[in-house]
This record gives structure tokens, C-alpha cells and sequence, in this order.
């Protein structure tokens, strides 16, 4: 469905074409928006900064329809083995193990240019999606039904356009956040590091270490990271008195390498310094202007988590966009963005901050006693950790009153028998608003009526392979089924972002929560109805 615009330019200006920048394009351009998005840059920054990304984000690369064409530039992450004061092994963060809960490896190492180099390609597809490089933004004007932004052209020339949202996507200094007015909280995390990229030659990488590391070495703490085939990342913090552009000079940053690399080893890609900043803005949206990605939030990049909270942005805010632009929600449902976003990021900043404090603890006596605090925990062995349980659910916005242990969290993907193979659920059932129904419940026959009765519901029951329930999809692995079970839940409603909306214990609380979704639609304008979208689903059942 296209939805015009008739009385702005476009529907959505898009601020910035970095990776958030261009994830928000195409979702706009997938759900029929007409949307521009400039960026000041004519190229793709071609050094990488993120390195690693987690299955929520590949899921979405997957919905959109780019996770053929970024495989390529993708590889799974290694374990990281974490090294106490005394080089002893304190710490093993790895992978949740097979089978796998969305369906992809959990996490994964990237090329950060190729990839995106394929999301902005991706993005210029879409017919109303307009891409204009070498263009900055100069000024926001905002009326009640439009935003008016003053743009410069790559010839200098200065011109207008309308939208009816702008969304800042334009990085951590941001222009937009700063029109807008949108000030930055402090988390409190302020660190010098260098961040070395290395394309290793083959006969170097096996005296390499084969898990990724963190060395916390109180002399001078260091990450080491495993990157896509021959890129090997050392992230070195940077000691008081050491002059940052001096420690990214070749010759200092060989000195740096030497315990692992001589400058025989490999090519240097880049060395560069920052300080890994913990910053969250106080409000994401000032009327019709919001902001995503690095604009929203700074964290310093100890488990790989920046761009994947931009995407999370991305992907949280174009469905409530959608609803709003086609009429279906009043736009109040934008202010649950700010309440969703800021809590998840500061969650998980607040966790980032303290793996990182304790990475760069720098007092020797305090770096023996975190260390025999890690062993401790972890019963006098190696504590073991997985990357996944440290991301937390969302807690408030637009979910449930009822509060369950699902409620908030993300949806699991189960592979689903199909016709002698197995194919992931959103690709069998798609990824909007649905009702996820056990297949195994004696309720299940009464809820699929309760959910036929609703013209705006979709849903699919799913039960194990080869047990014979009837209108149940068969999935392979038992991945929802223990789901299920661990929640002590029938049903679940699942938003088109992946988080659970609320979930179901039989067919009355079903009812509850489908007439809580009926509560949100009183909230959409007069004569719209119905908040849940209906073009990616289709009734399965
Ligand atoms: C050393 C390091 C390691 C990291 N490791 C990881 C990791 O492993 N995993 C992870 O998920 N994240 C990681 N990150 C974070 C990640 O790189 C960033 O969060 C991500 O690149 C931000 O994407 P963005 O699209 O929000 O912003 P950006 O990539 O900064 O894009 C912003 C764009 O906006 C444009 N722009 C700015 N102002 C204007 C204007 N006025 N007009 C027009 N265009 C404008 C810019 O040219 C730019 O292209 C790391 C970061 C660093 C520094």
C-alpha cells in the first residue's frame, strides 16, 4: 500500500544515512511511506566502528528481505575469555547454546562498510524512497501538521522541504537533537581508548589467541576481537598523560601490538582514539521531530551493543510511525518511543558501564578483588555468562497492564516443518501484530474462534512435529513449546517490532488483552480503527 503525501513533500525526512539512518529508510519504504533521507556525506564512511551484532538485529535484516546479501561480510562471534590481574581466566561470555531462540546464531561479527554499503542499497530500492548525498541539514521549522527543514546542497545552494515527521539519525552530534532542543543525560562513563584494526596475513593468525579477550590487566586493560575472516580488533585504553594522537602514530601503535604482532603480521586498517562516552538524551521526540541511533544514545562498546540499540530505535519507531502516518493511532502512540527506548538503553548502558568499570579497573589491590569476586561467582570456576541474558526486556510503553515474566521481552522464532524442510515462523507467518496460540493447549481451539472473530487479528497456532495437533503448525526444534512452558503461558500477542505485548494463560485473559488492544484503538482518531496493521499478516489458521 502507498500511502501519498499530499500536503508535505514527504511523509518522513530521514537525517543521516548511517546505519540507523538507513534501517528506518527502508522499513519506511517497505511499509509503502514516502520518505527522504539526506546525508552530508557523499560515501559510506569506510573504516569500521561496530563490529558485532546480535540475532534481534540479523531477524530484522532477515524481515526485511538483506540477510542473504549481507551473509557474506557476517561470521559468528566468537567466545570472549576475560583474563584477570594475574593473566589467570576469570570470565567466559559466550552464546546461548542450539537451539538457537530466534533461529540465528546469537551473535555475529561484521564488516561494518559492506554491510552497510548493502542496507543503504537495500533502502534506494524502494520507488518512495528518495536518497540525496552530500546533503546536510541546516535548520527545522516546525508547524502543527508539518516540519519545514532548510537544506544545503553539495553546490552550496540552500533550498526547503516539508515532511511530516523528521527523524534524526544524523549521529552522536546530532544536528536534529540540537534544533529540537533535546538535551543529553550523563551515565557517567568517561574512558580513553584507541581502537586498532588489523587485516592479519594467514601465517600470523594462528599465534593468535582463537576466542576473543579481554585483558584486564590493571597495568593497561585491552580487548581483543575476533572480527570477519582476517580482522582482528585491539581496543587499548589510553593511560593519563598519554597524548591521544601521539598512541595513534603507526610506530606507537606497533609498540602497542608487539606481545601479539610484529608490522610483518598484517596491514594496519586504522587506529584511531575515542573516548567511550555513556550518554542518554532526556526526551527522544520534540513534537513531530525524533531521534534515533547514536543521536539518541552514546555507549561505550564493550559487548557490541551501539548500532544494535540504534536499530532497536529503527525498528521500535517505524511501526508506531506506520500506524500514526496511515491514521490508525493518534500520534500520542510516539511519545511510548521515548518511555520504551530510555529505559532499555539506560538498562543496558547501566550493564555495559559496569562490565566496562570493571574491565578498566586500573588499582591492582582493587583488580585482585574483582577478580576473586568473578571467581567466586561463579562457584570458584571461570564464571560463565551468554551475551543474550545481559539485554533486558522492555518494561514499560506500549504493552500490557498485566504484567507476566514474558511481557516485554522478545518474541522467540521456532522453525516450522514445511512440506519436507523447516522455514523460520516470520517467514511462514510474517512479522506483524500476531497472536502466537500452543497448539498443545485445550484452549488453543477456543482462542483461534476468539482471534477469527477479530477481522484485525491475526493468528497460528504451533505445536511439536509429529504429534498430530490439529490446525497447529509443526515446529522442529520445540523452541516455542518450551517457551510456553517456561512462562507458564497459552498465547501471546506480539507486536510487529518482536516484543510481546502481553501473554495469555487461557481464552478469558486472551479476551483481557485483545480488549486492551481495543482499548488503544479508542485512542486513534475519529473514524480510524483498528491499531493493528494487516499487510504483513495473513490468517493461517
Ligand atoms: C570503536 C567503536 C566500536 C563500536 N563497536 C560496536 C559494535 O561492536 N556493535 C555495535 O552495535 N555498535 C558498535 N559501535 C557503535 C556504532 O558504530 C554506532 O552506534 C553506529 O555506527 C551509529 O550509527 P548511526 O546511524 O546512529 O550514526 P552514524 O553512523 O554516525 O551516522 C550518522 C550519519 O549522519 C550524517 N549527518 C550528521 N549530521 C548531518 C547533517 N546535519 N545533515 C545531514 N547528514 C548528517 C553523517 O554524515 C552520518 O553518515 C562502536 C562504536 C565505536 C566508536
Amino acid at each position: 500500500m502507498t500511502v501519498s503525501s499530499t500536503a508535505t513533500d514527504h511523509d518522513v525526512l530521514v537525517v543521516g544515512f548511517g546505519p540507523t539512518g538507513a534501517v528506518a529508510s527502508a522499513l519506511l519504504g517497505q511499509l509503502g511511506h514516502h520518505a527522504l533521507v539526506i546525508d552530508r556525506l557523499a560515501g559510506i564512511y569506510d573504516k569500521p566502528r561496530a563490529i558485532a551484532l546480535d540475532h534481534e538485529i540479523f531477524r530484522h535484516f532477515d524481515n526485511m528481505g538483506v540477510a542473504e546479501a549481507i551473509a557474506p561480510f557476517v561470521e559468528p562471534f566468537t567466545a570472549s575469555e576475560h583474563f584477570g590481574a594475574d593473566g589467570q581466566l576469570i570470565r567466559r561470555i559466550d552464546m546461548a547454546e542450539k537451539p538457537y531462540p530466534l533461529g540465528y546464531t546469537p551473535s555475529m561479527v561484521f564488516s561494518q562498510p559492506a554491510v552497510e554499503a548493502e542496507l543503504r542499497r537495500h533502502a534506494m530500492s524502494f520507488s518512495n524512497v528518495r536518497a540525496e548525498l552530500g546533503v546536510e541539514l541546516l535548520d527545522l521549522v516546525q508547524a502543527s501538521d508539518r516540519v519545514e527543514a532548510r537544506l544545503k546542497d553539495s553546490d552550496g545552494r540552500h533550498r526547503s522541504v516539508t515532511a511530516r515527521y523528521v527523524l534524526g539519525c544524523d549521529g552522536a552530534s546530532s544536528t536534529v537533537r540540537q534544533i529540537a532542543g533535546l538535551g543529553l543525560e550523563d551515565l557517567v562513563f568517561d574512558e580513553p581508548w584507541l581502537v586498532v584494526d588489523m587485516c592479519v596475513n594467514e601465517s600470523a593468525l594462528v599465534h593468535l589467541p582463537q576466542c576473543s579477550a579481554q585483558f584486564c590487566n590493571p597495568s593497561r586493560p585491552v580487548s581483543f576481537l575476533i572480527g570477519p575472516k582476517n580482522h582482528r580488533r585491539w581496543e587499548i585504553m589510553l593511560l593519563p598523560g598519554e597524548d591521544v594522537r601521539q598512541m595513534e602514530r603507526p610506530d606507537n601503535v606497533w609498540k602497542l601490538l608487539s606481545p601479539w604482532l610484529t608490522p610483518h603480521d598484517g596491514e594496519l586498517w586504522r587506529a584511531a582514539s575515542y573516548r567511550f562516552h555513556a550518554l542518554v538524551a532526556a526526551d527522544w521526540r520534540n513534537g513531530r521531530i525524533l531521534i534515533a541511533g547514536d543521536a539518541a544514545h552514546q555507549q561505550p562498546p564493550f559487548i557490541g551493543q551501539g548500532m544494535c540499540q540504534g536499530l532497536r530505535d529503527a525498528t521500535n519507531l517505524v511501526w508506531k510511525l506506520d500506524q500514526v502516518l496511515k491514521g490508525v493511532s493518534s500520534d500520542s502512540l510516539l511519545d511510548s518511543y521515548t518511555v520504551e527506548r530510555k529505559q532499555h538503553v539506560i538498562e543496558l548502558t547501566s550493564k555495559i558501564k559496569a562490565i566496562g568499570q570493571s574491565i578498566c579497573e586500573r588499582d591492582p589491590v582493587a583488580a585482585r578483588k574483582r577478580d576473586a569476586q568473578i571467581l567466586s561467582d561463579g562457584g570458584g570456576k571461570p564464571l560463565l555468562m551468554t551475551r543474550q541474558e545481559i539485554i533486558p526486556p522492555l518494561r514499560a510503553g506500549c504493552l500490557s497492564h498485566h504484567d507476566t515474566s514474558a511481557r516485554g521481552s522478545l518474541f522467540p522464532q521456532p522453525r516450522i516443518a514445511s512440506g519436507g524442510t523447516a522455514r523460520l515462523l516470520d517467514e511462514v507467518i510474517g512479522a506483524g501484530w500476531r497472536v502466537l496460540i500452543d497448539g498443545r493447549s485445550y484452549d488453543a481451539v477456543s482462542m483461534l474462534s476468539l482471534c477469527a472473530a477479530r477481522p484485525d487479528a491475526s493468528a497460528a497456532a504451533v505445536a511439536p512435529a509429529g504429534a498430530g495437533w490439529p490446525n497447529a503448525l509443526e515446529e522442529t526444534e520445540g523452541v516455542l513449546t518450551s517457551w510456553f512452558d517456561r512462562h507458564g503461558v497459552v498465547a501471546a500477542i506480539v507486536r510487529p517490532d518482536h516484543y510481546v505485548f502481553g501473554t495469555a494463560r487461557n481464552t478469558s485473559e486472551l479476551g483481557d488483552l485483545l480488549r486492551e488492544i481495543e482499548m488503544l484503538r479508542r485512542d486513534a482518531p475519529a473514524g480510524q480503527a483498528n491499531p493493528i496493521p494487516d499487510q504483513t499478516m495473513e490468517r493461517t489458521l
